[in-house]
């Protein structure tokens, strides 16, 4: 079968998106690829469908053990004979799999990375016949990147082992660093690169400051998605677990998902939140690599990410399905110290520091910027960009103001503890000391003597939280210690003594906002008022189909499918067929009950 006919009587797709075309033909044609792709921009296809098309089995390398059978469940369902090889097989399993392979009769195997590095398999592989090595997830062969797994390392000899076999690496992240240690570790200097535009057009960007992060997420969902599916992020398990109850203890289902929970747990929480409707997870960065649950509508963070990478490869799993989504991170102070300290307390060499260091220097730039993120965070992926009309700075824009005055005066505080008293203190003594408070410590240490006291009183408690914390980030000011104390540097020696100007931003109101959010939201994707009963009939029979065999419903069929249908009401099966994502097997297998279904 050619490609386009692939595409259209297995997947049901009419058309090839982006650089799918191209992809698809140069490895057909026996090419390597590297492919950068944004989440949700269609990578699967671009290996799917040369296995099919090229001579026989595609190799798919992949970390994500736990979606391996999803991922072989929704294949089988579309009529591919797909398989997998992982650690989480009985040896009955392994060895029926392995004989479909030998026996030509598997279209697509998925393997464990690790699985590639034993001898047992090098020989399974060179005795069955091999169409292509699909290495999904390719970032995390780089160091550099922000999930670098070891055993990737091994996939740079495939090359040597099949020459004539074609390699297709794909991600969706990669700055352009990443993208060339990709290039260079798995041996890729003669394949072809396809770089997508990174922009998720559908994602709207906010940062907010972190004020009661818990009280702020719960007004977000109950404002703006309520009833629907999203992932929360912590730093700690201890503030999983915390606010998964919060959650829960306010009507919002929630499920917590840490490595410190046992297999067992992990697996089930997932599974619900796969194949449950509007379900939160409240999780530790262990959850979501390869999650492509499509109708996530927001992930939210309660803690600062580590790297502009590692957020926008989370906040990317909101809207695969292209339809409206909200990415929102809460950050302040509290985040910018902690992450110092994190990064003095690391493991690791000087080099190994100052490459953390320079990922949250980004994330924080990112953080702090009056202009829109998307253009932010476009340019670090290396493409340039225009204001986007969909991010919290460009709907309502954050002014700057010359903090010049105040900066000096909280560097001049730190200045005089140290020559005055040889003290050092954290941001908390340091803005009482300039409200003029007189607490028990600033009495107990006589701070109330300091020139400096009650100097500060045209800004509040939040007001100066905000000038410690991008005096941080600017890098005008250093943490040290195990009681991050605050200590000036060469750069704030340039504000005090020379001169430097501090250009600060000044949080606008967030009314305007949520308005807009909710305008967005509330123009339901091309589903007329009439159609909307229809495709919760529609959804109904899908909840009980997928129950039924044990898999997430939008295996079955995705929103976007049955908001097609629900729209257009087929009669005839050859009405039917001409749906998006409606290809020969499914037509087969569900045809007639979606018919029975519409008519009933
Ligand atoms: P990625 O792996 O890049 O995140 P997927 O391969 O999971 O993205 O694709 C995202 C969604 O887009 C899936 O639901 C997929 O079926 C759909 N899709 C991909 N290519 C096409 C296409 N050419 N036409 C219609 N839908 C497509
Ligand atoms: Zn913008």
């Amino acid at each position: 079968m050619a490609s386009q006919e692939v595409l259209r009587r297995i997947f049901g797709y009419e058309s090839f998106r982006g650089d799918q075309q191209e992809i698809v033909d140069h490895v057909v044609s026996g090419g390597d690829a590297l492919v950068l792709m944004p989440t949700g921009g269609g990578k699967s296809l671009c290996y799917q469908i040369p296995s099919l098309v090229r001579e026989g089995t595609g190799v798919v390398v992949s970390p994500l053990i736990a979606l391996m059978q999803d991922q072989v469940d929704a294949l089988r369902d579309l009529g591919v004979r797909a398989g997998f090889l992982n650690s989480t097989q009985f040896p009955d399993e392994r060895a029926l799999v392995e004989a479909e392979f030998l026996a030509g009769e598997l279209d697509l195997l998925y393997l464990a990375p690790e699985r590639l590095r034993t001898e047992q398999t090098t020989r399974l592989l060179e005795r069955g016949r091999i169409a292509l090595f699909a290495i999904d997830e390719a970032h995390c062969v780089s160091q550099w990147g922000h999930d670098f797994r070891p055993e990737y390392l091994a996939l740079s000899h495939l090359h040597e082992r099949w020459p004539q076999v074609p390699r297709i690496a794909l991600t969706a992240t990669a700055t352009p660093a990443t993208h060339a240690e990709i290039a260079e570790r798995l041996n890729l200097g003669d394949a072809k690169h396809f770089v997508s535009s990174f922009d998720r057009p559908n994602i709207q960007y906010r940062i907010v400051p972190k004020n009661e992060p818990k009280k702020q997420l719960l007004e977000l969902l109950r404002t703006e998605h309520a009833g629907d599916a999203g992932i929360v992020y912590c730093l700690s398990r201890n503030s999983v677990e915390k606010t998964a109850e919060f959650l829960t203890q306010n009507g919002i289902p929630a499920l917590p998902y840490h490595a410190g929970l046992d297999a067992g747990t992990r697996a089930r929480n997932q599974s619900r939140f796969l194949r449950e409707d509007g379900l939160v997870m409240v999780a530790t960065i262990a959850f979501g690599m390869g999650i492509d649950k499509p109708d996530v509508r927001f992930v939210a963070h309660l803690d600062l990410p580590k790297s502009v990478e590692g957020y926008y490869q989370e906040t990317g799993r909101a809207g695969r399905d292209g339809l409206p989504s909200t990415a929102w991170l809460a950050y302040g102070l509290q985040d910018v110290v902690q992450q110092r300290k994190m990064i003095d307390d690391s493991e690791g060499d000087q080099q190994h520091r100052r490459k953390l260091m320079a990922h949250l220097d980004a994330m924080l730039a990112l953080c702090e910027t009056v202009e829109c993120r998307r253009v932010r965070l476009l340019d670090y992926f290396g493409q340039s960009s225009t204001p986007c009309g969909n991010c919290d700075t460009c709907l309502a824009p954050p002014e700057t103001w010359d903090g010049t005055v105040p900066a000096q005066k909280v560097l001049s505080t730190i200045v005089r503890l140290r020559k005055e008293r040889g003290q050092k203190f954290g941001a908390g003594q340091t803005i009482d000391i300039l409200l003029g408070r007189k607490t028990a410590r600033v009495i107990q240490h006589d701070h109330d003597q300091l020139k400096v006291f009650g100097i500060g009183t045209e800004l509040n408690e939040s007001g100066w939280r905000g000038v410690v914390r991008q005096l941080l980030a600017q890098g005008l000011l250093s943490i040290e210690g195990e009681y991050s104390m605050l200590v000036t540097n060469p750069a704030s020696d340039e504000v005090l003594y020379q001169g430097r100007k501090v250009l600060m931003r000044r949080e606008p109101e967030r009314a305007a906002k949520v308005k807009t959010a909710k305008a967005a939201k509330s123009a339901p994707v091309d589903l007329p008022a009439e159609a909307a009963p229809v495709f919760e009939k529609l959804r109904t029979w899908r909840t009980a189909q997928a129950r039924e065999q044990g898999v997430p419903p939008y295996i079955i069929f995705n929103d976007a499918t049955l908001r097609q249908i629900a729209a257009t009401t087929p009669s005839t099966l050859d009405e039917l067929s001409a749906i998006s994502g409606v290809g020969e097997n499914k037509l087969a297998k569900y045809g007639q009950q979606i018919l029975d279904t519409l008519s009933a």
